[in-house]
């Protein structure tokens, strides 16, 4: 067998194009068009690389978009304050800080200040509380994203067996919550994970998010599986490499996603459509 390609690049153009024919017809009504403020802290070089994507993407779509670069030695006040100033401007309907943010700063502090329906990455725990709940409203962009790749795949996901590798709070636990909502059977597995191999090869579903490259060899998966590759690693040459071994698992797979081009450009057109649904919530509102 050699796995179809889920082609992220050309499914989240997809999305762009929808959203920005929503974006024409709320202006066509009256209404602004969406707006993003993205907040850069320091100078990481992925931070930087994935800002300009965002960025280029909201300009694609024709969203307001306002990027915010810190210096790294920003403190958490200062941080704190101008979320403050964000969450009340009646002009910005999405704000998102890039993380990692520099050491002295709270993550988890500055991810609970961003008002919930302003919170278009998801992480906030009201967002995440209702994807546990089942009532979801805005969701963290990457597993909303695998989802929206997995639906283009037409398989039913009903009962299927999913594993995902890697339990983070931005990949690993939403995506559990996904695909539980999908009404898969779902093991989520970790660094402490016994026979973790076995467990891959009984799944319809793989989804790797671990960060080591190629860490998925072929022979743990299913012939047929769907394996998606949600890691993005560096090598030393400057190319980019997954956690699965692409080459290798695509040979037994029924479906494989590329790195790049695969769940990358699906995070942005997710954050895409949050930021939409943060516009409408705040029209709602308003
Ligand atoms: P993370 O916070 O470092 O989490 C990695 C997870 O993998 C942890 O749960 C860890 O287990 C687990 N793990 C590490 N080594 C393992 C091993 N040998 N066996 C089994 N599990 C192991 O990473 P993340 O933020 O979830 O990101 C994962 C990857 O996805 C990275 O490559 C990242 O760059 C990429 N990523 C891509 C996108 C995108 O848009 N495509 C978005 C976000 C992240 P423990 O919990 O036990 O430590």
């Amino acid at each position: 067998m050699t796995a179809q390609i889920l082609d992220g690049r050309a499914i989240a153009a997809d999305i762009r194009e929808q959203v920005r024919r929503q974006v024409d017809a709320r202006r066509a009504a009256g209404q602004d068009a969406p707006g993003l403020v993205v907040v850069l802290v320091g100078e990481n070089p992925a931070s930087q690389v994935y800002v300009r994507n965002k960025q280029k993407a909201c300009q694609q779509v024709g969203f307001r978009s306002e990027l915010l670069q810190l210096p790294a030695d920003t403190s958490q006040a200062r941080l704190l304050q101008l979320i403050e100033q964000l969450n009340a401007r009646d002009d910005v309907d999405g704000i998102l800080v890039q993380l990692p943010l520099p050491a002295q700063i709270n993550e988890d502090l500055i991810t609970e200040h961003i008002t919930p329906t302003k919170d278009v990455d998801g992480f906030h725990p009201w967002n995440m509380g209702r994807l546990v709940l089942r009532q979801p409203l805005l969701r963290p962009c990457t597993p909303k994203g695998v989802m929206t790749l997995l639906a283009c795949t037409g398989i039913d996901l009903v009962g299927k067996d999913a594993v995902i590798i890697g339990q983070s709070n931005i990949v690993g636990r939403p995506m559990l919550l996904e695909l539980l909502m999908a009404r898969c059977t779902v093991t989520v597995c970790h660094s402490k994970t016994q026979h973790l191999a076995d467990k891959v090869r009984g799944a319809d579903i793989v989804v790797a998010a671990v960060g080591v490259p190629r860490f998925v060899e072929a022979d743990w998966v299913k012939s047929g599986a769907v394996v998606i590759d949600v890691g993005i690693n560096r090598m030393q040459d400057g190319s980019l490499c997954g956690d699965v071994d692409t080459d290798a698992v695509a040979a037994r797979a029924g479906w494989i996603t590329p790195v790049p081009g695969g769940v990358g450009p699906m995070t942005v057109a997710t954050l895409l459509q949050n930021t939409l649904l943060a516009a409408d919530m705040h029209d709602r509102r308003s």
